[in-house]
């Protein structure tokens, strides 16, 4: 009987282990670092469609944020105060556990704060209304006196808050792989979870894989295997070649976050401007929209002010899992599969603390 595995990789190989994370991004990393922590001798397992983590956590922006004012006002309108204010906190304790568990050197963490730039004066002075009221809520909510700040940038007024910062993603990344690999959790590249059947995956459309639990940790590409209601959206990113005399230092955020910018040494990243075109972005595939590059282009000339010779280096997109009301979703889809999806664009404040949830949840 011809049998397409040998023995030793059936017996070594292709065993079940106890937990399969399809996804290998920020959450499907730290899901095994939890499960390994709390489970030292269960074997993991972590498959990832691309040679990279080929989502979001390889492609964003880097920034440690909680979310400027004008977006949290945004979202007022949306989910009401207290919501928002919860998510705040949640975003702050987030980034706590994040920089316990990464360490700060691991991902070149630079507390460099935060700054919202204004072009209109009057959303300038409804977001400086605001700022007493905040502070006051984040002084009971994390103990964090005079969070925001009224200051001034390039000439343009702005808003400051001092608990941000920026990272280096690819680092931060690879710091957690190499930590999920010394504790001897296994990972296969170029590996597409297909299909979901009972406590199994279809992998590259020729292997039917079992485990014991299973993770599918794909934030936007959720709706590929289930009918978890998040959207994917692209985000674009480019980062210039090196500036002379660089003026803008930190990280920045406009018009809500759609727009942010930060330098990387003497570069600028600049990025956003999804919502220049909400319905074509609305996708789960990488490209590049004129339309938003063009954009993008202009308010580096036009606001940023940079000097007319600059030149983009490096553009991409990467791929983000939206819910309408900005929540994660981690849910059991079958007895034994998990689904944990929906960041909303903010995976490096909460990707570690949903991530530890669902460990404390497939525990239970
Ligand atoms: C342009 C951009 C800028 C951003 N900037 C910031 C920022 O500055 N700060 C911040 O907090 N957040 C930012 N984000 C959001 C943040 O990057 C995400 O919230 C976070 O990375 C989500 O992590 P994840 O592990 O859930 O998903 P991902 O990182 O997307 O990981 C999912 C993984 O699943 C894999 N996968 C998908 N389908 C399958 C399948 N069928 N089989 C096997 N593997 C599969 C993918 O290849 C991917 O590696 C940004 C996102 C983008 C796109």
């Amino acid at each position: 009987m011809e049998s397409t595995h040998s023995y030793w990789e059936r017996e070594e190989w292709l065993n079940a282990p106890d937990l399969l994370i399809a996804g290998g991004g920020i959450v499907g990393a730290s899901v095994a670092l939890f499960y390994k922590k709390r489970y030292p001798g269960h074997d993991i397992l972590v498959i990832d469609k691309g040679v990279t983590p080929e989502g979001a956590s390889t492609r964003n922006a880097g920034f440690a944020c909680i979310g400027s004012i004008s977006e949290h006002l945004a979202d007022m309108q949306v989910s009401g105060e207290e919501i928002v204010l919860n998510r705040i906190a949640r975003r702050w304790y987030g980034l706590e556990l994040l920089r316990e568990i990464a360490g700060d050197a691991a991902m070149e963490y630079e507390h460099t704060g935060g700054f919202e730039i204004f072009t209109n004066p009057e959303t300038f002075d409804d977001c400086q209304k605001k700022i007493d009221d905040l502070n006051r809520q984040l002084e009971k909510r994390l103990g964090l006196e005079e969070v925001y700040s009224v200051k001034e940038y390039q000439g343009y007024p702005a808003i400051f808050n001092r608990v941000e910062g920026a990272i280096n993603s690819g680092m931060l990344m690879r710091s957690l792989h190499q930590k999920m690999n010394e504790l001897g959790v296994r990972t296969w590249w170029n590996c597409r979870v297909d299909e979901v059947g009972e406590k199994s995956v279809l992998i590259n459309k020729k292997l039917w894989l079992k485990a014991d639990q299973i993770v599918l940790a794909v934030n936007g590409f959720v709706s590929q295997l289930t009918d978890i209601p998040v959207e994917p959206a692209r985000g674009y990113i480019f980062v210039t070649e090196p500036i002379q005399d660089l003026k803008w230092r930190g990280t920045f955020h406009y018009n809500e976050g759609y727009v942010y910018f930060r330098n990387i040494g003497e570069r600028l990243l600049l990025g956003g401007g999804r919502n220049m075109a909400r319905k074509e972005e609305n996708t789960d595939q990488f490209g590049v929209n004129p339309k938003i590059k063009e954009y993008l282009a202009r308010f580096a000339g036009n606001v940023l002010k940079l000097p007319v010779n600059w030149k983009i280096d490096v553009e991409w997109s990467g791929i983000m899992g939206m819910t309408a009301d900005k929540e994660p979703v981690i849910k059991q889809i079958q007895p034994g599969i998990w689904a944990v999806a929906g960041l909303s664009g903010m995976g490096i404040a909460v990707g570690m603390n949903v991530a530890r949830n669902l460990v404390e949840m497939i525990k239970s």
